[in-house]
């Protein structure tokens, strides 16, 4: 959870703003949860692309088979 020290409360991490401060008093909360579950790592991309290049294929294939 994204603790406040000025504030001492806890934050909801959906309440903290991107930049990872308190929406309260705008200080670095101690979780950089926000940051770093925004940041999609590169591998998925590579998977997500191959999966819809696969996919895409498949469905040719398929479509070739009807006609
Ligand atoms: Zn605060």
């Amino acid at each position: 959870m994204p603790w406040c020290e000025p504030c001492e409360r806890f934050w909801n991490p959906a309440s903290v703003t991107t930049e990872g401060t308190c929406p309260a008093c705008g200080a670095a909360v101690d979780t950089p949860a926000p940051a770093t579950r925004c940041r999609t790592p590169w591998h998925f991309w590579l998977v997500l692309a191959a999966a819809t290049i696969y996919l895409g294929w498949r469905a040719i294939q398929g479509i070739a088979l009807l006609l």
